[in-house]
């Protein structure tokens, strides 16, 4: 009877998270362990916290190799703020240059008034 015990693959011979591995069945017919490497965490939006859609999660190595387009979005704050976010940004900056432009020309009225 063949034994069924597996051995690790490289000189890491503790089960750590960087060590972690599958069972696979090789072509010959044998079981043997794949090492697999560590799942990346996806960029998240910096004011909300959700996943950023259309920036991969990858090893912060595998950034590196990527070309640029794919790790951001064509708009203002693309790849750090979600759609949403850089949205209410937008109308809450709007908003506070209108403020502006109303107490400046309520200012001048009472100005003309005395
Ligand atoms: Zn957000």
């Amino acid at each position: 009877m063949a034994s069924n015990r597996l051995v690790y693959r490289r000189r890491q011979s503790y089960n750590t998270r960087s060590n972690k591995v599958r069972i696979v069945k090789t072509p010959g017919g044998e079981l043997r362990y794949l090492h697999i490497k560590k799942k990346g965490t996806a960029p998240k939006c910096g004011d909300c916290g959700t996943k950023l859609p259309g920036v991969p999660a990858l090893r912060p190595r595998e950034y590196a190799s990527i070309s640029r387009p794919k790790k951001t979005v064509q708009r203002a704050y693309g790849g750090s703020r979600c759609a949403n976010c850089v949205k209410d940004r937008v109308v809450r900056a709007f908003l506070i240059e209108e403020q502006k432009i109303v107490k400046k020309v309520m200012k001048e009225a009472e100005k003309k008034k005395r």
